[in-house]
């Protein structure tokens, strides 16, 4: 007999309903008999999100110690240097515990996130390692040392990313574009991905986060993922330089990605209010080449970026919102295309964190999303809250159904907001 039977579920891509099963936390094929029936009724249903980029140690800082008039990176990058003065162990944990629940609540059980390791004490980094401890029944957490301020541009910037690694972080980062010099940020690519291929990590990069066409580190990425093997391993964050590149070289470039096997993820919440910053009209949108990337066969995930930091003030922790933006500002609102969306922030970037054990397939842990929603358009389209979330076959958050009601002369209707 079956844990839990799930009737009527919609799966991404597929046609028709399908029922799934569960058994001691793992799905399994259906059967009549269970100890519990839940009716899904057609809505969409996913395996658990997949956050592959945000700044937790960030995360609702907003307004301290003063919010950003501009809304620009640098005034941003200026606030933040204010703030982390004052960062302690408790303070990051307090602030981090309570977005991980935002984002358990909107389906996502898998998050990497980027930690700021200028800092001689690794406040934030220690703060997180021991979260990443106490949270493990709820999330799993990856972290990249992330240099915000450069390697080699920031006083023992080497010592700390492989101080960073000792004190256990998963992914190592970097942040070529921002360093003083060319070489510097080229020095700090072949720096990074060899103490990652060193430990046996993987790589996060911040890279090319620029509107300057001349900032090219992503293909300093692509040659040396190849020279040391890293294939599969790596990803490039952002690359919204890419947006500016003449079509000559874009091509190469994304010949080279796709070469190096590597991941890329775009951050359509953050980038869309930063970039452009120094043009006159027109503005250009300053994000990465998604549809060209795609078309070459490379993997592009969407990453959420910011929740309510001195960059972003805006923001929830919901991948699906994400999503929603960047089917307008990547102009993805082709048929297929919205069901591409669904795949960047599920199997894509599992994909990306090598997650093993991920998917609805019988076997796997029974984690699991269900939409309000009956297909990957209208999620997209409503971004509703999501009606229940399963982690190891148990229930791990659950929304009630909105439910609205019009008086249209003088008769009380439902109005659901679906197409019937
Ligand atoms: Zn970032």
């Amino acid at each position: 007999m079956l844990d839990l039977l799930l009737k009527g579920a919609r799966l991404p891509g597929a046609d028709g309903l399908r029922d799934l099963g569960v058994r001691d936390g793992r799905w399994a094929e259906p059967e009549p008999e269970a100890a519990e029936v839940v009716e899904l009724g057609g809505a969409l249903v996913t395996p658990p999100l997949v956050e592959p980029h945000i700044h937790l140690d960030a995360v609702l800082t907003v307004g301290e110690p003063r919010y950003n008039l501009t809304g620009s990176l640098f005034e941003g990058i200026a606030i933040w240097a204010e703030r982390v003065k004052d960062l302690t162990a408790e303070d990051v944990k307090r602030r981090v515990r309570q977005v991980l629940r935002w984002q358990l609540a909107n389906g996502v059980q898998h998050v990497r996130s980027h930690v700021d390791v200028c800092d001689p004490q690794l406040t934030a980094l220690r703060a997180l390692v021991e979260l990443r401890d106490e949270v493990r029944g709820q999330m799993e957490m990856q972290l990249v040392a992330f240099p915000q301020q450069g390697i080699y541009s920031f006083d023992g910037g080497e010592e700390l990313m492989r101080k960073a690694v000792q004190a256990g972080a998963d992914v190592v980062g970097g942040i070529p574009h921002f360093e003083i010099t060319r070489e510097y940020g080229e020095r700090s690519v072949k720096f990074a991905m060899a103490l990652a291929a060193e430990h046996g990590l993987r790589v996060d990069i911040h890279c090319d986060e620029t509107d300057d066409d001349h900032s090219r580190f992503s293909e300093v990425m692509a040659a040396e993922t190849i020279r040391l093997g890293l294939e599969g391993r790596v990803t490039a964050s952002h690359t919204t330089a890419m947006h500016s590149y003449n079509a000559a070289y874009a091509f190469r470039l994304i010949n080279n990605l796709r070469r190096a096997r590597m991941h890329m993820v775009t951050n359509p919440l953050d980038n869309s209010v930063l970039q452009g910053r120094f043009d006159a009209y027109p503005i250009r949108r300053g994000h990465t080449r998604v549809k060209e990337l795609l078309d070459a066969g490379v993997n592009v995930c969407i990453g959420h970026d910011s929740v309510m930091d001195p960059w972003y003030p805006l923001g929830y922790g919901d991948p699906l919102q994400a999503a929603m933006v960047l089917a307008h500002y990547g102009q993805m609102s082709g048929y297929e295309e919205l069901k591409t969306l669904v795949r960047m922030i599920t199997v894509q970037p599992a994909l990306a964190l090598g997650l093993e054990n991920y998917g609805l397939e019988v076997g796997r842990p029974a984690g699991l999303v269900v939409f309000e929603a009956p297909t990957e358009s209208d999620a997209i389209r409503l971004v509703p809250r999501r009606r229940l979330v399963l982690r190891a076959g148990k229930v791990v958050a659950r929304t009630e159904a909105a439910r609205t009601t019009v008086v249209w002369d003088g008769v009380a209707e439902q109005v659901d907001f679906l197409k019937k």
